[in-house]
């Protein structure tokens, strides 16, 4: 009998012991620094002489690994050996598939802290946040792999007399999996074994600054048992590589997380149809945020700023779901904005790698650019209450940074920043916050602090985002629990570590036969 799916438990780190085994994963993560990985094609590791060096961004002088680089040509070897695959692990077993993810789940849980370890060097992730993001990766695996035994016989439909009809879910062929840098092993993971698992093969293309936690997770798959072929680890430049996958005929879907910017890119060019292209492509578009956390008149306030702080300033902001506008009711706008500047200033900035460190740097040089711009827009927009300074002489650090009294229609409420940082807005009663909550392009999470029974229903009915939570913070939704998806311009909506993920990957098949 298989368990019910129970989401991984996070670390409890006052516990001395479970110290003391994160530490042995932070030294086993330095004896791997500087390593050199190679593609993986059809089984074969390939090193090529040109590297994608990553770099720990918390220390810039440290080597985290060097990574092989893929060019136009190898992409292609890629895509005829994910075409060659195809045609065998389309027939294998979904149970089969189903229990190389168990068993990858079982490996990376007996290795957690070495992978979270991992993240801590090459994402800059605090402890608590690496620890997340490797059980989010584990909770994918369980997951999908439960799904799939669910939807492995199709669904129910009706037979007239004399007549049997079946619906069964096939896959789609091969898929490119674009993935993010700020949940490196878990959005990774998530994406990549979710078409796996459904019976494509893919070529996966991870985050240029995070590229060594995805072969070590392609190991682990190799490990569990997976055919060569099935899984292409094919590292390389962005835009160059990005394009030039997502334009070949014979790309059948593309799951993409990353910026609004990149995704509307893919999607135009995904709906091009190339010469030998004998379908439409699907795409799935995990995009960006604005994400917005509404304190009501009637709400718990300390409720209130302690979900602000830590929505926004969690793993630096740059989560799609972190909290970049606080939206607040006049009558306690003061009291949540002091109390939120108070917490901010106990927040620790620094290593890590450092038990202690709330908040790690960002994700490298052009993050901190773009972020220290949107901070002197700030500046002009509003008024600076705590952070705006920036350090990246060492890593790429900046201070948490509030801004109040912003205009709903401001850059920095509008535009998505992808950093520490949180503008505070007054509204003149709860309607009016909600309005001002809806009124950005994206969709993605939002939260609202009330005790008010009808003002919860209302947000329920009128505040326009994928992931809504009441008298919570907006980060941090759990695979299986709450499903994970935007609306407007935060994507497709696909809602990752849901019950309607896997379908994405498949195609309905009716067979209908007279008897
Ligand atoms: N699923 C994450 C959360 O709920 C965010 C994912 C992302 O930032 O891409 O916080």
């Amino acid at each position: 009998m298989m368990i019910t799916y129970k989401h991984e438990p996070f670390t409890d780190f006052s516990n001395e012991e479970n110290k003391r085994a994160f530490h042995a994963g932070l030294h086993w993560a330095e004896q791997e620094l500087g390593k050199d990985y190679p593609l993986v094609i059809g089984g074969d590791k390939i090193m090529t002489d040109e590297k994608i060096i990553s770099v720990n961004p918390a220390n810039k002088t440290e080597v985290v690994g060097r990574v092989s680089k893929t060019d136009r040509t190898l992409a292609e070897q890629a895509m005829a050996s994910a075409l060659e695959a195809f045609e065998s692990w389309k027939k294998v077993k979904p149970e089969v598939r189903a229990d190389i993810l168990f068993k990858a789940a079982s490996i990376v849980r007996r290795r957690k802290h070495e992978f979270s370890a991992l993240l801590v060097k090459e994402a800059g992730k605090p402890w608590n946040e690496a620890d997340a993001d490797t059980a989010e990766g584990i909770d994918f695996l369980e997951y999908y792999a439960r799904q799939m035994l669910a939807l492995k016989d199709g669904k129910k439909v009706e037979s007239r007399h004399g007549e049997h009809n079946r619906y069964e879910y096939i896959p789609l062929g091969v898929g490119i999996i674009i993935s993010p840098w700020n949940f490196a092993f878990a959005i990774m993971c998530g994406t990549t074994v979710a078409a796996i698992v459904t019976g494509n093969t893919v070529l996966l293309k991870p985050a240029s600054t995070t590229p060594v936690i995805a072969a070590k997770f392609v190991e682990v798959m190799e490990e569990a048992g997976l055919p060569k072929g099935v899984l292409n680890y094919i590292p390389g430049n962005g835009s160059e590589l990005g394009d030039c996958l997502v334009d070949h005929p014979k790309t059948r879907f593309i799951s993409f997380t990353g910026s609004r910017e990149v995704g509307i890119r893919i999607y135009e060019r995904a709906a091009v149809v190339h010469k030998g292209q004998i379908w439409l492509k699907r795409v799935i578009a995990e995009m960006g945020g604005k994400d917005t956390i509404v304190v009501d008149r009637e709400a718990d306030l300390e409720l209130a700023a302690q979900s602000i702080v830590r929505s926004a300033f969690g793993f630096s902001g740059q989560k799609c779901s972190a909290c970049s506008r606080a939206v607040i009711v006049e009558d306690v706008y003061d009291e949540v904005l002091e109390r939120s500047i108070e917490i901010t200033k106990e927040l620790t900035v620094g290593d890590p790698a450092d038990p202690n460190t709330f908040m790690g740097p960002v994700n490298d040089r052009q993050a901190f650019d773009k972020i220290m711009k949107y901070i002197d827009i700030g500046k002009e927009e509003g008024e600076l209450m705590i952070g705006g300074e920036g350090d990246d002489s060492k890593g790429y650090f900046i201070q948490p940074t509030i801004f109040a009294g912003v205009d709903p229609q401001a850059r920095i409420m509008q535009e998505e920043i992808f950093g520490p940082v949180v503008a505070f807005t007054k509204a003149e009663n709860f309607t009016e916050a909600l309005e001002i909550a809806n009124n950005t392009e994206y969709g993605l999470t939002g939260a609202v602090i009330s005790n008010n029974r009808m003002h919860l229903e209302q947000a329920r009915e009128e505040f326009m985002v994928g992931n809504l939570y009441l008298n919570r913070g907006c980060t941090g939704a759990i695979v299986g629990y709450q499903p994970f998806g935007g609306f407007n311009m935060s994507g497709t909506d696909s809602k990752a570590g849901g019950p309607d993920y896997l379908l994405l990957h498949m195609q309905a098949k009716t067979i209908s036969e007279m008897l």
